[in-house]
């Protein structure tokens, strides 16, 4: 009945596809059955969460009694149910079933488990006008037996485990109303997917909301459209942000910022267009196993097919091939900001963090077998590196291993062995603690992956290291060796800094706004007090221009407070006010968005902010 899948865990998550950095979200409530998809758990939080759903669900079918009921597994943090009704609700709704929920709280009644035959089940639901649930035992249920939980007169097909009684719920809530398709399926019909959260006590459950409503104040999606810096337009569609001029200018820093760091480290930067024909990643492999994530491809008259990419790696090793390489090339590590497009389905789709369309910070490393180690140690320090300069914290490393079942992966139990030795050994070798996940290697070859949280705590894959066997035999990759005989070399994929649009909505929600000075769209704020200071406030700006800062003079006829107030609200790191004794004195009094004061000469001021850009000061 199970798929494999570790219970709650990843469907969705890490995907064995193609070669190449694949994007990963481990989103932790994505539709799964309540029948068979996900796994029984005796996990007492699992446990109560999915009691409550069914809790949730005996409260709409009293107020609702045409509903039908679909799934209603736990989630991270809660649970959910979806509904189709008759006639739409909403959230203004929610008050009144959490309501009937107490009621049936207090009238303890038990989840009593019952087993069916087929035909009994199937009579039981088809009396109930249950379409969904008769679906479920068509498709899931395998044998005569099916395994039913009625807690008073609602029925679920359920395989349980449950608390003994609805008293057992005691701190739930309802939060938010979403739609979702049947079976995650767009060509199923659209159901009413309430969501809720439930925990053991009251006080953990006040927490919970309180940590939920922080949460909601820094979502990215929220933040980036107050402060201006995305968009995301149904004209353009779903999952196409579109970079506002603030939010351009962050991510203009973003990437010079890296491309400078690779260069200095040896990288080799390129630039390669976004399509190529379709013939090449028949090669690579990825038109027959990443079709599901693909466009179609364009056709022309004259019989060329044309394919967005989905990865960079067949460009970059064109480019290898270009030239015959020697071992005095390797390593080579060719690198690009590269976009990307993956056709993700509607439903998945989540503000900057999984799009269609996305930059990469993308590299390619082609080695000998005994420069792997270094190169992904090289990988991570320059990982690390890029995460101190830009604040990433709380992350943590998995490595993906190989099992024992040996059909499921391309290269030599020898090359496995020393590419695992040696991703271990670099981690190992910097003091990193890891957790390994046995058999969730890509089929080519093992990887790091460093995950990190947002402020949902979603866990999601910021940055990779993966080593690939399949690719160089793929392309029939060669070097010259020492001794002038040719050989193949090992690649590795790796992603330092990861996509730029889900590297930008980890920073938007961990500085909320209040971006490092190097980073933030308007570095100074320039406030004369009246409109006599206005030519010594434009000096000031070209003066602070002139160190290629980002200036802005606010000339509104606004008053003093009034202008302070509005650029600590976009949290702008310094607000420079100029009055007569400034002008005077060629002074700025300079107050910054935490709102401290303080008095400086220009020149003094000017070369403390250039001096905290050109350091990335946090
Ligand atoms: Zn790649
Ligand atoms: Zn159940």
């Amino acid at each position: 009945m199970s798929l494999g899948v570790p219970a709650l865990l990843v469907r969705g998550g890490t995907r064995v596809g193609g070669s190449g950095l694949i994007q990963t979200v481990h989103i932790l409530d994505d539709p799964m059955d309540e029948y068979g998809e996900h796994e029984a758990t005796d996990d007492p939080l699992q446990v109560l969460r999915h009691s409550t759903a069914h809790l949730l669900a005996a409260a709409v079918m009293e107020l609702y009694p045409d509903a039908k009921y679909g799934i209603g597994p736990p989630v991270q943090d809660g649970f959910y149910y979806d509904f189709a009704f008759t006639k739409a609700i909403s959230e203004s709704d929610l008050g009144a079933i959490e309501s009937r929920m107490r009621r049936i709280v207090n009238e303890d009644r038990p989840f009593v488990h019952e087993t069916l035959s087929r035909e009994e089940a199937i009579a039981e639901f088809r009396k109930r006008g249950q379409d969904y649930k008769l679906e479920l035992i068509a498709d899931k249920v395998e044998g005569d037996d099916v395994s039913v939980y009625r807690t008073g007169d609602f029925l679920d097909l359920c395989r349980g485990p449950h608390v003994r009684s609805t008293r057992d719920l005691k701190a739930f809530k309802l939060l938010r109303v979403a739609g979702a398709y049947w079976r995650g399926d767009e060509k199923k019909p659209q159901l009413t997917r309430i969501y809720g959260t439930s925990w053991l006590t009251p006080q953990q459950l006040d927490d919970y909301l309180k940590f939920l409503e922080e949460a909601e104040k820094r979502d990215h999606k929220k933040l980036g459209k107050e402060l201006k810096l995305f968009i995301v337009d149904e004209r353009v569609g779903a999952g196409l942000p579109l970079w506002l001029p603030d939010g351009a200018t962050i991510r203009r820093e973003l990437e010079r910022f890296i491309v400078d760091e690779e260069l200095a480290r040896g990288y080799l930067h390129v630039r390669t267009p976004d399509v190529a024909k379709l013939e090449l990643f028949k090669q690579s492999g990825h038109a027959q196993l990443y079709a599901e994530y693909m466009y179609p491809p364009m056709k022309f008259e004259d019989g060329e097919e044309l394919e967005l990419r989905p990865v960079n790696c067949p460009h970059h090793i064109v480019i290898y091939q270009s030239d015959l390489r020697s071992y005095r090339d390797l390593p080579m590590r060719i690198a690009e900001i590269g976009n990307n497009w993956r056709y993700e389905r509607s439903g998945t789709l989540l503000g900057l963090n999984r799009v269609r369309a996305f930059a990469l910070n993308d590299a390619h490393i082609f080695c000998t077998p005994e420069q792997l180690m270094g190169e992904v140690k090289g990988s991570i320090e320059l990982a690390l590196y890029f995460s101190d300069v830009l604040g990433i914290e709380d992350f943590s490393y998995q490595v993906s291993t190989r099992d024992d079942v040996k059909e499921k992966w391309l290269g030599t139990e020898e090359q496995w062995q020393r590419a695992q030795a040696a991703l271990i050994e670099a981690l190992e070798s910097m003091d990193q603690p890891y957790r390994i996940g046995v058999g969730e290697a890509a089929f080519y070859g093992p990887k790091i992956d460093f995950q990190v949280k947002d402020a949902h705590r979603r866990e999601f894959t910021n940055s990779t290291v993966q080593v690939d066997f399949q690719l160089p035999e793929r392309f029939d990759l060669e070097y010259v060796a020492e001794d002038g005989s040719r050989q193949r070399p090992i690649m590795v994929h790796r992603g330092a800094a990861g996509a730029m649009e889900r590297l930008f909505s980890y920073l938007i929600e961990r500085y909320v706004g209040a971006f490092p000075t190097w980073l933030h769209p308007v570095q100074v704020i320039v406030i004369p007090i009246t409109d006599a200071q206005l030519d010594y406030a434009r000096k000031v700006a070209d003066r602070l221009r002139s160190l290629r800062l980002r200036v802005e003079v606010d000339t509104r006829p606004e008053r003093m407070q009034r202008k302070i107030r509005d650029g600590q609200a976009r949290k702008v790191p310094y607000m420079a006010i100029v009055g007569a004794r400034e002008a005077e004195t060629e002074h700025v009094n300079i107050r910054d968005r935490s709102g401290n004061q303080v008095d400086s000469s220009l020149e003094s001021f000017a070369s403390m902010v250039a001096t905290e850009v050109t350091e990335r000061r946090r």
